[in-house]
């Protein structure tokens, strides 16, 4: 039966982005390199709008019977006021919940092309290539209970709760060794277990894994150690495991050492093999609709879908060749330009990737 991917917009810049990756998409159907169906489906804020809800229950089924999701992003001022359980946001965390997507990758790697477009020092950067492994279903984004209760004197208190059970920890641990053990061979796991029982647990079962995996250099690191470490010495880290919340601010933090939040991709990947594929950033409403968003995060995204759910490992890296030469050839969306460069616009990447991948393909 031919494969299914549902492709979920969203809001702000999505539809533009998502555009961009869907383009491709369809090239390498037309040029007989892939045999897959898609269908669309909503998520978010444009949910909220058309069914009242930001994961309508259509959404949800045909995300069942997908093989992947190729997402854009969700969220807005628009929606900012909607009551809490009906965030956009929300929407985005039920789908990861509902489908289990508990293991999300999220590679930091700085194209050598694009090392001007750091704001770090160019010796800081230059080779960086690290990928974070973040507990995406479980942790503080989803621990019970939560909300905002008034107090017997009046006054408000908003609450959250911390909580990871063993099998969450061993599950994603166990993504994080196998990941390093393909990579450079070392893991750091970023807790804050000094002060956190939850990653005081997260640590000790941490431990009793690495002694299955001997080849894999682990190391442990607190959070406020880890971010400042990864400003002033990035390249010291292979693959970073972390809880929901650490790895959430961790991987924006990195976008940074890579030139651009529009260039960091992530694949969300659950135990029976399905996967969600979305840029790292969010849905950017301050250049929404106006052709200047960078796709190539999106783009990179696909690319991880052709590899982790379609095994098509051979496309994946000729589309990463193709992004590769369009930043070679000098094309730049006005987050990743420098001087000297050809600044175009958000379809005019896609435009020329697309060309890349024709000279690719031949
Ligand atoms: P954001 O990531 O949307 O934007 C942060 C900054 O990065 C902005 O200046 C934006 O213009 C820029 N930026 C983001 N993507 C870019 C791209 N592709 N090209 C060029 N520049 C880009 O974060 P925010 O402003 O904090 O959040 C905006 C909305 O997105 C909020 O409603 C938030 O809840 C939502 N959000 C959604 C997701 C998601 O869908 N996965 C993730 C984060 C935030």
């Amino acid at each position: 039966m031919t494969k299914k991917i549902l492709i979920l917009p969203g809001d702000g810049v999505g539809p533009e982005i998502v555009a961009q990756a869907e383009k491709v998409l369809l090239f390498l159907i037309e040029q007989g390199k892939l045999s897959v169906k898609l269908e669309h489906g909503l998520i978010g804020g444009c949910a909220i709008d058309e069914t009242g809800s930001p994961l309508p229950d259509e959404t949800l089924k045909k995300a069942r019977h997908s093989a992947a999701i190729l997402m854009g992003s969700v969220g807005g001022p628009k929606w900012d006021n909607v009551d809490r359980a009906i965030r956009p946001e929300r929407g985005l965390l039920a789908i990861r919940s509902e489908l289990a997507l508990f293991a999300n990758l999220r590679p930091a790697y700085l194209f050598p092309q694009l090392v001007e477009a750091s704001t770090l020092k160019k010796d800081v950067v230059s080779g960086l290539d690290i990928m974070i492994v973040r507990e995406l279903t479980g942790g503080i984004y989803f621990g019970m209970p939560r909300g905002i209760r008034e107090l017997d004197d009046g006054q408000r208190e908003g609450f959250n709760t911390l909580v990871y059970s063993e099998n969450e920890i061993k599950r994603i641990a166990r993504v994080a060794f196998e990941t390093a053990n393909k990579r450079r061979g070392r893991l750091c796991s970023v807790d804050k277990a000094n002060v956190l029982e939850a990653t005081e647990l997260w640590r000790e079962i941490v431990n009793d894994m690495a002694k299955e995996y001997e080849a894999v250099e682990l190391q442990h690191m607190y959070i406020d150690n880890a971010s400042m470490q990864l400003v002033k010495e990035p390249k010291q880290f292979d693959v970073i495991l972390t809880t929901n919340m650490f790895g959430d601010i961790l991987s924006d933090l990195a976008s940074m050492l890579t030139g651009s939040i529009g260039m960091l991709p992530s694949a969300s990947l659950a135990e029976n093999g399905t996967g969600m594929y979305e840029p790292v950033h969010g849905s950017a409403p301050d250049i929404a609709g106006k052709n200047i968003a960078n796709p190539l995060a999106t783009i990179l995204s696909l690319s991880m879908l052709l590899r982790f759910s379609l095994g098509e490992e051979k496309l994946a890296k000729k589309l990463e060749q193709a992004i590769d030469l369009v930043l070679t050839d000098g094309f730049r969306t006005k987050d990743i330009y420098s001087k000297g460069m050809k600044s175009i616009g958000t379809n005019e990447i896609g435009d020329e990737v697309i060309k890349a991948l024709t000279s690719l393909l031949v």
